[in-house]
Order: C-alpha cells, then sequence, then structure tokens
C-alpha cells in the first residue's frame, strides 16, 4: 500500500509508542535531568551505540531541540517536499472505496496531527543532524538519542538520502526497506536501554501500544490501516533484524543494506528475505482503454503480503486475514476515478505461490467483499461462472473475483457488466516477472 501515507520520506522518526513501550518499565529511575543536558549526552550515547552497534562514528552528529510545532512543522514541509495535494487526494479516494477510512476522511490532516502526537525525535540525512521532542519524559530522552544515533551512524556508513526519493509505485519495497532502517534502529535502542539499566529486554507487541487511549489519543482513534502502516517499520522491523541477526551477525545485517528486503513479505517472513525468495513484479498496462468514457488514473502501486493483511483484517478476523495473505508472490492494483460522477474503480491482479495460496485469498476476499458492502449480493454469472468466479452486486457498482490457477483478479467498483468483462480481459493480460527483486 502507498507509504505516502505511513510516515514523511526525509526525516527518520523515533515514534514516542515505540519508545515508551520498549521502555523497559524503570521509568522512575530517572531523576532531575533536563533535555538540554540529555543532549550534552550526545557523545557518550554515541560511543555506546557504536560499541553495541559495531559501526564507528565516521564524524560527529549535530542535536538539537524541538517543540511540538516545532516538528509538526517539520514534517508539513516534508510531506509537501514528497506528496503533492492530487497525491493525498487519490490516497484518499482509494482508501475510502477499499472501505479503510470514512469518505470524508482528511488523509493529510490526520498524519500531520498523528506524527504530532507520535514524533519523539528525528534525524535528518539532509542536515546530518537529529532533533529531539523537547517534551518526552526525561527517562526516555537518552532512548530516544540512542535511536537517532543509529540512524545517524547508518547514514555515515550505508547513505540514508538514498531511500528519500523512492520511485512511485513501489510502497511495498519501500516500506520494506524502511523496515531494515528502523528495526535496526529499534533493536539498537533497545539494547542500549539493556546496556544502561541492565533491565529486561522486550520488544513492543504487535496489538499492545495503541490502546493506551489517555496517552495517545490521535493514535488510539486513527483508522487501523493508519495505525498499523505507521508501526510496522518499528515492531515487525525489529523483529525481521532480531532473526537476520540470530542468522548472520551485524556484519550479516550490514550487508542488507546493500542487499535489502525486497518486500514486506520478506520483512514478515525472514527466511524468505534469507533464501532470497523476491517478488514477481506484475505489470498491468493502463486500464482507461477498457473503461471507456471519462475516466482518469487516480493511484497505481504494490499492497503486498502486509497491504493484503490490512485489507482483509479491516472486515475479516485477524488470524483469518494473515493466513489468507501468506504465500503471497507480487501483485499490482490500480486505481480509477470517473471524472464526472466521482465514482472509483479499483483493478486488481495477484499472483501466490501456489493454487492452494491464491484460492485462500480469492475466499477470503469475498467474503471481505460480502462484508465491505451492505448490499452485496452474488449476480448470476453470465457464462463459466463457478466456485473460481464470482460476481456481486453492491451499493457502489460491480465486484468481480476470480481465480485462475496461481492467480486471483478483483474488479471493484465497475459500472457495468460490459465494462467488467473488458476489464476483465485486460487484466488478464497483465504480465509478470518473475526475474525481478
Ligand atoms: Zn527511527
Amino acid at each position: 500500500m502507498q507509504r505516502r501515507f505511513t510516515a514523511p520520506t526525509a526525516l527518520i522518526l523515533a515514534l514516542s509508542l515505540i519508545v515508551s513501550a520498549a521502555g523497559l518499565r524503570r521509568r522512575q529511575a530517572a531523576v532531575g535531568d533536563s533535555a538540554s543536558s540529555a543532549l550534552d549526552a550526545t557523545e557518550e550515547v554515541l560511543r555506546s551505540v557504536s560499541r553495541l552497534r559495531g559501526l564507528k562514528p565516521k564524524r560527529s552528529v549535530r542535536s538539537n531541540l524541538k517543540t511540538r510545532d516545532e516538528i509538526k512543522e517539520s514534517v508539513i514541509r516534508d510531506m509537501a517536499e514528497s506528496t503533492t495535494p492530487e497525491e493525498f487526494a487519490a490516497s484518499e479516494k482509494t482508501l475510502a472505496k477499499l472501505g479503510l477510512v470514512p469518505r470524508d476522511f482528511r488523509l493529510r490532516d490526520y498524519m500531520v496531527s498523528l506524527l504530532r502526537e507520535q514524533v519523539a525525535g528525528f534525524y535528518e540525512p539532509k542536515t546530518q543532524e537529529f532533533f529531539l521532542a523537547a517534551w518526552i519524559p526525561i527517562a526516555e530522552q537518552k532512548t530516544v538519542i540512542a535511536h537517532e544515533l543509529t540512524h545517524a551512524l547508518q547514514d555515515q556508513h550505508f547513505n540514508l538520502r538514498r531511500f528519500e526519493k523512492w520511485p512511485k509505485g513501489d510502497s511495498d519495497a519501500e516500506l520494506a526497506a524502511h523496515a531494515l532502517i528502523e528495526g535496526d534502529a529499534t533493536v539498537t535502542m533497545i539494547l542500549y536501554d539493556y546496556d544502561q539499566n541492565k533491565g529486561q529486554m522486550s520488544l513492543p507487541g504487535p496489538d499492545s501500544p495503541a490502546d493506551d487511549e489517555s496517552k495517545y489519543p490521535v493514535l488510539a482513534r486513527a483508522p487501523a490501516v493508519l495505525r498499523e502502516s505507521l508501526q510496522f517499520p518499528y515492531i515487525n522491523g525489529a523483529i525481521f533484524v532480531q532473526a537476520v541477526l540470530k542468522n548472520r551477525s551485524w556484519p550479516g545485517l550490514n550487508g542488507s543494506y546493500d542487499k535489502l528486503p525486497a518486500s514486506t513479505e520478506q520483512i514478515m517472513h525472514p527466511e524468505k528475505f534469507l533464501q532470497g525468495e523476491g517478488p514477481v513484479k506484475i505489470e498491468t498496462g493502463s486500464l482507461l482503454p477498457a473503461l471507456g468514457g471519462d475516466w482518469k488514473l487516480l493511484d497505481s502501486d504494490v499492497n503486498g503480503e502486509f497491504g493484503f493483511q490490512l485489507l482483509l483484517s479491516e472486515f475479516i478476523g485477524k488470524a483469518d486475514s494473515r493466513k489468507a495473505s501468506e504465500g503471497w508472490g507480487g501483485d499490482r492494483y490500480a486505481s480509477y476515478q470517473e471524472k464526472k460522477t466521482g465514482a472509483v474503480m479499483i483493478a486488481q491482479y495477484s499472483t501466490w505461490d501456489t493454487a492452494r495460496d491464491a484460492e485462500e485469498f480469492f475466499n477470503a476476499y469475498c467474503e471481505r467483499t460480502e462484508k465491505r458492502y451492505k448490499s452485496a449480493r452474488p449476480a448470476p454469472p453470465e457464462t463459466g461462472g463457478g466456485q473460481e468466479r464470482r460476481l456481486y452486486e453492491t451499493e457502489e457498482g460491480l465486484v468481480l473475483i476470480e481465480l485462475r490457477d496461481q492467480n486471483v483478479i478483483i474488479i471493484e467498483g465497475a459500472q457495468t457488466r460490459e465494462q467488467t468483462a473488458r476489464l476483465r480481459e485486460q487484466l488478464w493480460q497483465s504480465r509478470k516477472d518473475q526475474a525481478a527483486r
């Protein structure tokens, strides 16, 4: 799914929820430091982090404090540089069509308030400087500094600027790369905490931190797609990094910056990364001719295993969603809008490791569709319809879901049967590139 609603691109963040969840239940220990004296400890923290992470500093790192509103300004500036208002609008329409956010949802505004609440600090590769949020509890300041200094070391050794302008339409791979960067910094941060406090080491659990409504009201009320996308690089990334470390040690992890994880599937199943099982690239071509009439392309991207899990779990159980998304091989979706009516159509092509995996996903998406649309009812197929092809009539147009061998196509929001048939024919001609990695 689009990474543009998960985080800024040119600022490498530490999130408050991760820092406090990793904070090892030793809050009371800290006494009487002020934020500026915490920054005085930067050199000392850098020495510890460098030793724990096994990367030598090539130069010292500048640091500074920022208020909540200054952080908000930085986030707004970064978003303005990386994402146009049209792209935000396209994401809003795609997410609303998929039933993941309310119809009048203001994505950009929500992301700004969410990040204003959550950003505990950030590192800026452009200026090679890190900023600490002035408001975070004293006990957490050095933890955040350790996280940010890991980013500084990553930048000095692996160049983080190359991640700033990721090609559009390749979000699943982009999210995977960010999971490596954030997972690395989160694991190092936890090691630092452990080293300093001789406490217990613990990773934040996937479902634990967001529940705290009084502490993080914006996060607690956020649509699941935003909350889980924001957390993914930190939580799943840390689990991924631990698995790679177990197998390959720190120098081995360093090699991952040359050969990046290529998909969220590899992050969620580190053995697939270690074995080099890369994603299949899908090219659907333009569907405008098949749509006919007056349509425009909103967005085209890759969902990935994680994106499909989010799509399913909004409407069906989490365990079922997780299972149905496994065995992902590759996918691409494209969303289009009819200029006059504003109607949105989303076409998806996905390929799976086995026919059984494809069938599981097919069944799960049918179940999702029946829950997503209040009036969804199966329409009688015209020809050759069976278990492997379902057509639904809904309050938002037709939904076709079809299974063929290891592949599934979905057409969601077509307006007539003729249009559905044209789209279906075109979509089945999508090209697959197995060698891509
Ligand atoms: Zn970070």
